[in-house]
């Protein structure tokens, strides 16, 4: 019995293990998206596509620069 609910225990370590392993991948993601369009909000993980969906989906605005978009250090 004690041996059946230590198994039981160490499943669900593993399973929070890997729930929080899945919640720091997602973090990591969410890091990845540097640029967030001004104009929809859209989430863009570098300049070069930022340009790009910026002159596909918004060719009537100016292109914002670089720095006007990167966060604050
Ligand atoms: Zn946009």
């Amino acid at each position: 019995m004690a041996r059946g609910l230590q198994k039981i225990e160490a499943q669900q370590k593993a399973q929070a293990k890997k729930n929080a392993g899945g919640k720091s991948n997602l973090k990591a993601r969410a890091a990845a998206f540097k640029i967030v369009c001004p104009s929809c909000k859209l989430p863009l993980s570098d300049y070069k596509n930022f340009k790009e969906h910026f002159e596909s989906k918004h060719p009537k605005l100016p292109l914002p620069t670089e720095e006007s978009l990167a966060p604050p250090a």
